[in-house]
């Protein structure tokens, strides 16, 4: 077999029985392949041309729109670009949010996905980790009482609105609260929906998250609900953040306003192809969809005697471990006792119903070793 079948073929096998990760998994780009032998380049800002012409800036442009549309908002107001995921996004909002203040202070909860840590030291930024409650949300009263040691900082508060873990969300009401019990003048809201961005704006009740409710900026991971092989992600923030670091590179003829200089045109492409086939309509089905997936997995995980619990309406299904052996066989992500299966469009019901066979025969087993 040669080395790139053999590659292939190992990476679609274990594609297919992932149960705990938020990568959805129904798609099919082939009609794109011939993009791949193409030079593609969106070098810059996606708003700006460039003397490279090798772009899709003008479906990346959409993209934006579509997704400023979802979160309340519209592209007179909000500017953004496609990025290398959501980690990219995370570092471009609190980046933007670095550059509105003198010596801020980041808050953010312990679930905090692991790379913020990283991007809170690569732009050298104070930061307090807050609290987590068991399921995931931020702890208010702890984060009550910090603020109130830092009454005299601008405050950067990093939300998130769906946990990597639990998929729980930040209640932006609460948050506003303090910013007002405190006085605090100078703040700045970034929201990391990395997953829920594309499902939350259809959830009943809809969380507290997008731009209707003042927040800054908000990055959301492309190759997560949406799915598609290659990661991508969008970021969106106020016009006046980006205005404010705006800078004209003349050797490439355009802006240099996004993290990186070159940047992916292909995974802009993918993400409209989505958008113009499924819409807003298709999203809504596809989360509905996840949604009654997930019940259905929370439900007989119960029956079989296993402790299972979701967030509200979350496609995440947190769980106590099964043997290692399991979660090697479903790839199941773990942390201390916990495990979580994330029911994506792609996944079967029937992926679910053999996961949870296997499940109870570990169980029976055990049950009959303590009786022995
Ligand atoms: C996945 C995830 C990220 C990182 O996103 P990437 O697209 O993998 O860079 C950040 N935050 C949360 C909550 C996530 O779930």
């Amino acid at each position: 077999m040669s080395r790139i079948k053999e590659i292939y073929d190992r990476i679609s096998e274990a594609s297919s029985n992932f149960l705990g990760y938020p990568l959805a998994k129904d798609f099919n780009y082939s009609e794109f392949a011939p993009f791949l032998n193409l030079c593609i380049n969106n070098v810059g800002d996606p708003e700006s041309p460039s003397t490279l012409s090798i772009d899709t800036k003008d479906v990346e442009r959409e993209v934006i729109s579509f997704f400023a549309d979802i979160l309340s908002s519209s592209t007179n107001d909000v500017w953004g670009y496609v990025t290398n995921g959501g980690t990219e996004g995370n570092l471009y909002g609190l980046y933007l949010a670095r550059e509105s203040f003198n010596n801020p202070v980041v808050y953010y909860s312990e679930s905090t996905h692991y790379s913020v840590k990283k991007n809170l030291h690569l732009l050298n930024l104070k930061n307090i980790v807050v609290r987590s409650q068991d399921n995931g949300e931020i702890d208010y009263d702890d984060l009550e009482s910090l603020i109130t040691l830092h009454r005299d900082k601008p405050a950067i508060f990093f939300l998130n609105i769906g946990t990597t873990m639990t998929e729980a969300v930040d209640d932006l009401d609460k948050i506003k609260g303090i910013i007002k019990k405190y006085a605090i003048k100078d703040y700045y809201i970034h929201c990391d929906a990395a997953f829920l961005g594309c499902i939350a704006p259809f959830v009943d009740p809809k969380p507290k998250f997008d731009f209707a409710e003042g927040i800054d900026s908000i990055s959301i991971s492309g190759h997560k609900f949406i799915g598609g092989p290659i990661p991508c992600g969008i970021v969106l923030a106020k016009r006046k953040h980006r205005n404010r670091i705006v800078n004209s590179v003349s050797y490439v003829g355009t802006l240099d306003t996004t993290i990186t200089g070159s940047r992916n045109g292909l995974t802009p492409l993918l993400l409209w192809a989505f958008i113009e086939k499924h819409g807003k309509e298709g999203l809504i089905a596809r989360a509905r969809k996840s949604q009654e997936l997930a019940a259905y997995t929370e439900m007989k995980l119960r029956e079989i005697g296993v402790n299972a619990w979701r967030n509200n309406e979350a496609l995440t299904v947190v769980l106590e471990k099964p043997s290692n052996a399991l979660c090697k066989k479903y790839q199941l992500a773990s942390e201390n006792d916990m495990a979580h299966i994330i029911c994506v469009p792609g996944i079967e019901k029937c992926q679910i119903d053999a996961f949870l066979e296997d499940y109870t025969k570990e169980l029976f087993i055990a049950e009959r070793l303590t009786h022995n």
